[in-house]
């Protein structure tokens, strides 16, 4: 009997190891397929008022698009410290407005900024406001130098290619002036579009057509009624998309024309204002969106 009992525990320690055995190696494989083929990367949709700022991390290498305002750039700052972010890799300033480039002072005397890019000034456009001038400034005492973008530059940040693909035409208005960048990781792919308004939405859809198609836009200037015209949302037709603006802000962004418009395409919206920083993490097959980061 005593014997017998000591080969039934044998057995159940056998079974018990198999088990445990066919669990972990699940476990490791299961993990490599979240992990995915491109490597991790996330794009954080910061929360930081009426002004737009995006943080996005793939394999260690980190680019920042724009800054917010001088009031808040101290909330872009303090959102890269949390996330441990010590360099910045690419920092891309879509066009001079203050809501944009506000903050970028406080970053460059944050972190360690190894490439900065923002597009030429269109001929008779250049600005004079104090917080360009210093910002040129700065970066001019930092020893620094500003890549000038154009279409079909491109950078590599991880697994995600930049491309920019716009502005196509040269405007005399700023916002129109911003730089479109469109980054792409797999099958994954994200739109910046910074302030451009419909008239020149209309030119991108005309020199791109359905290639503008991507996953995630972020919604063009904050979601205002000029911006994210039908054929553009048509042409991008986004299954997600994020719109920076401040809490009760002044604008009254986002506009009720704009929100329709992208509901009518079936876009998944999501908003800093009232759901705070939104964080889209890919693997470059499959997209997970969570907010209040
Ligand atoms: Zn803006």
């Amino acid at each position: 009997m005593a014997r017998r009992k000591k080969k039934d525990l044998v057995k159940i320690i056998g079974i018990i190891i198999f088990v445990v055995g066919i669990v972990s190696y699940l476990k490791a494989n299961t993990d490599l397929f979240n992990k995915g083929p491109e490597g991790d990367c996330y794009v954080d949709f910061i929360d930081c008022g009426q002004g737009d700022s995006s943080l996005i991390v793939s394999n260690g290498v980190t680019t920042l698009i724009d800054a917010s305002t001088r009031e808040d750039g101290e909330k872009v700052v303090d959102h890269l410290e949390e996330r441990g972010i010590k360099k910045i890799d690419h920092f891309l300033l879509t066009h001079p407005h203050e809501d944009h480039i506000g903050g970028a002072i406080a970053v460059l005397e944050s972190f360690d900024v190894e490439n900065i890019y923002m597009k030429r000034p269109t001929e008779g456009t250049e600005p004079t406001t104090s917080v360009y001038l210093n910002l040129l400034k700065k970066i001019k005492e930092q020893g620094k130098t500003v890549h000038a973008v154009e279409v079909n530059d491109s950078f590599e940040c991880g697994a995600v290619t930049f491309n920019v693909l716009g502005p196509v035409e040269d405007y005399e208005d700023l916002n129109d002036q911003s730089v479109i960048l469109r980054g792409q990781i797999g099958e994954i792919s994200f739109l910046f579009t910074g302030d451009q308004e419909s008239s020149a939405e209309k030119d991108l859809v005309a020199y791109y057509g359905d290639t503008l198609e991507s996953t995630v836009l972020k919604v063009g200037h904050h979601g205002s009624s000029g911006s994210s015209s039908k054929a553009f949302l048509q042409a991008v037709a986004p299954e997600i998309g994020i719109i920076s603006c401040g809490e009760d802000n002044s604008y009254g962004h986002p506009h009720d024309e704009a929100l329709k418009r992208l509901e009518k395409q079936q876009v998944e919206i999501y908003r800093t204002d009232t759901q705070g920083t939104i964080t889209v993490t890919t693997d470059g097959k499959t997209i997970q969106c969570t907010e209040g980061k």
